[in-house]
């Protein structure tokens, strides 16, 4: 086998030692004089340990095994969600701290205006904006959390490039009119997804299972503390070999199987130099997958979902793990509580709570909660707005 296939698993040791030792397996090339990114999973405002965003002990071990291997030029960079502001991600996610200590600039990928990057074998995409430090970057490392997603199975290496687009660039990846003639049983973001890893693939990925995600990933399901740090050259065959610690079939993964293809590679295990070879029977941990009805969950809710992003659903179901006992004042005369959110959604009785700019565009006889997202906490703002309004 070459040495871009090789994928080393390290567990047991702490979120830095594992970093540190997973790496040490993998052939790097020489890193002088190139310009580096670390493209951290540092997206929302979570604090660490939440399985939401990297580990910062994850990020250090990274820089530092860079350094060791002469890496000079290292920034690390961000594009978080719409409403969140990078550097207090940073800061809450505790990256900055680590990068402070290290002399490492930190990034607002968004700063920048954004490189018009034409994506010539797109099938739905003509071209992607993408964020200006990371075109003039010589190599780049992403290093997601590991989750379940609730829209892509799974949140690792290469879906973690999403957050290399700039600002709405991301949003409009969910956005894209659907075709059958090109999508057949196919969602449109799988093939949106497949179609940015032709033009934006990361160098070196570093997959942080020190506490990764599970059920209702990417930001409001359930931590799942597991210990591993998974790394590879090969961002196809390092995302395998994660999502099969994690308990899922890579081959059932569409947008990591549609993106391999359009590169000419493979998600196949028998591809995989595996470092240790028995990494998988050592720490495999099923996850639990991200359920496919969210209205079951909570007793008297009804969810009307169509084609929303994870942004928007995520703060859906903070909304209503957080807040579950102020929407029983706002039952509809059938009983349940309902929200719609997404970009097709229709069909939902007078008085349901809009969730988002695009659910609000259709909003004829809702309650509009505006925003592209809007968080947790201003859905229940207007929820109570409504409230004392309907009291007076
Ligand atoms: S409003 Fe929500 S569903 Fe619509 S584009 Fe924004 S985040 Fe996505």
């Amino acid at each position: 086998m070459k040495s871009w296939q090789t994928v080393s698993v390290s567990g047991g040791l702490g979120a830095y030692e594992n970093t540190f030792e997973s790496l040490g397996r993998i052939s790097i090339p020489d890193l002088r004089e190139k310009k580096m990114l670390i493209k951290p999973n540092a997206g929302r405002m979570f604090k660490p340990g939440e399985g939401v965003t990297t580990d910062p002990q994850v990020v250090a071990g990274v820089i530092d095994f860079l350094r060791k291997r002469g890496g000079e030029k290292i920034f690390l960079g961000e594009s978080p969600i719409l409403g969140v502001k990078t550097l207090e991600a940073l800061e809450i996610t505790g990256i900055a701290e680590v990068c402070r200590k290290r002399d490492i600039p930190l990034i607002d990928l968004d700063y920048e205006p954004p490189v018009v990057t034409p994506v010539k074998k797109g099938k739905l995409l003509r071209s992607l904006k993408i964020c200006r430090e990371v075109v003039n970057a010589d190599f780049i490392v992403s290093v997601p959390v590991m989750k379940t997603h609730m829209h892509t199975v799974v949140s690792l290496g290469i879906k973690n490039m999403k957050g290399c687009l700039r600002k709405k660039e991301k949003v409009r990846l969910h956005q894209i009119e659907r075709k059958e003639e090109i999508c057949g049983t196919n969602k449109t973001l799988d093939i949106a997804i497949a179609d940015m890893t032709t033009v934006l693939l990361p160098d070196l990925t570093v997959v942080d299972g020190t506490v990764g995600m599970e059920g209702f990933g990417p930001s409001s399901g359930d931590k799942k503390p597991f210990g591993v740090v998974v790394s590879g050259i090969d961002p196809f065959l390092t995302d395998a070999v994660s999502a099969t610690l994690m308990g899922i079939d890579p081959e059932k993964i569409p947008h990591l199987v549609l993106s391999a293809l359009r590169k000419k590679r493979t998600v196949r295990l028998e591809e995989v130099n595996l470092i240790p070879f028995d990494a998988i029977s050592r720490w495999k941990n099923p996850f639990e997958l991200p359920p496919q009805e969210i209205s079951c969950q909570y007793q008297h809710v009804v969810v009307h979902d169509h084609d929303s992003c994870s942004a928007c659903l995520s703060s859906v179901m903070l909304f209503l793990k957080r807040y579950q006992e102020a929407v029983k004042d706002y039952r509809l005369s059938d009983g349940c509580f309902h929200i719609a959110l997404g970009k097709d959604v229709n069909n939902f009785p007078e008085g349901t709570l809009l969730v988002g700019d695009c659910a609000v565009k259709h909003g004829c006889g809702g309650v509009p909660v505006k925003g592209c997202p809007p968080v947790a906490s201003h859905i229940l703002e207007v929820l109570n707005e409504k409230g004392k309004s309907s009291s007076n």
